[in-house]
């Protein structure tokens, strides 16, 4: 399809694609005919790209976009949508600019009043959190947790009384540390569910409680392989949320020693003194 360069009237359309997670034959007919149409394909990575694209039989050009160069690369494909190009943007799996790059892309396009088209189709938490077997009427999205212990510890702590199920992406060598983060901060029986290479050969589903899968996951290495997403259930609805147990305990600990305070605390709430220990021991560390 040719496009003009100069003096055209006619805006081209920036097309967000969903691709497969794993079996290539999870996309939608749409998206195989648009991918064949458009003048540009935007890819995370060509070579991986490529392996769909050639499954396909879709020869359009493509041309590379990652968070790094991400700006800087928009405003040239901004350009040619306005001189008339139609554009699709891919990444390497899923759904564009869900934990992966395009954000710029699209907001630019939007800014400059450029139509932008979504062609739906796989999204890794969806298809996690669709067979989890936790509450989906309402759940958050949460990412990749920070690769740092002190920092994940942090962010875990701001989700504790977090109601919704949580969807977290995770890399398979951190998956152990952050059960364990999770078990810690979440404590120990709340139910969550392991979802790793969906759609693909080794697909495997687990679901039971957080200490139960670290332990899992500890035992058989081919846990920590692959691509993984994490659901946790919400915080149960308590007479104490965990943001008010944190609160006394912090108040606490300021006036006496933990295991004082522990005891205190244990006497006001009615929770177990050593799980109030335990968020004690947390909060030290990840307060300054
Ligand atoms: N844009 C993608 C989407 O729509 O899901 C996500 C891209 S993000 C860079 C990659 C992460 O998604 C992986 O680290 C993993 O947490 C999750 N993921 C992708 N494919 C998966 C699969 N087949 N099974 C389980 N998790 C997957």
């Amino acid at each position: 399809m040719d496009y003009c360069t100069e003096n055209c009237t006619e805006n081209g359309v920036l097309y967000v694609v969903a691709t497969p997670i794993g079996n290539l034959c999870d996309i939608s007919y749409r998206a195989v005919e648009i991918l064949k149409q458009v003048d540009l394909i935007v890819v995370e990575d060509s070579r991986r790209s490529a392996k769909l694209l050639q499954h396909y039989n879709i020869k359009a050009k493509t041309y590379t976009l990652h968070d790094h160069n991400e700006r800087e690369n928009s405003t040239k494909l901004v350009k040619k949508l306005r001189f008339g190009a139609s554009i699709a943007i891919i990444s390497d799996a899923g759904t564009p600019l869900v934990s992966d790059p395009g954000y710029v892309l699209v907001n630019e396009a939007i800014h400059q009043q450029l139509k932008v088209v979504p062609i739906p189709g796989c999204c890794a938490l969806i298809a996690a959190l669709a067979v989890a077997g936790l509450p989906t009427d309402r759940f958050c999205f949460e990412g990749f947790l920070p690769a740092k212990s002190i920092a994940r510890l942090n962010r875990l702590q701001q989700l504790v009384s977090e109601p919704r199920t949580m969807v977290f992406y995770e890399a398979p060598h951190r998956v152990l540390d952050t059960l364990r983060d999770m078990s810690v901060t979440f404590s120990e029986e709340r139910p969550a569910v392991i979802a790793r290479e969906l759609t693909k050969t080794f697909e495997t589903l687990r679901r039971d409680s957080l200490s139960t899968l670290a332990e899992w996951v500890s035992q058989d290495q081919n846990q920590q392989k692959g691509e993984i997403v994490l659901l946790v259930h919400g915080a149960p609805a308590g007479l104490h949320s965990d943001a008010d147990l944190d609160r006394l305990l912090a108040i606490l600990m300021q006036e006496m020693p933990l295991k004082k305070a522990a005891n205190l605390a244990s006497k006001i709430t009615g929770v177990k003194k050593n799980q109030l220990y335990k968020k004690g021991l947390l909060l030290k560390l990840v307060q300054p």
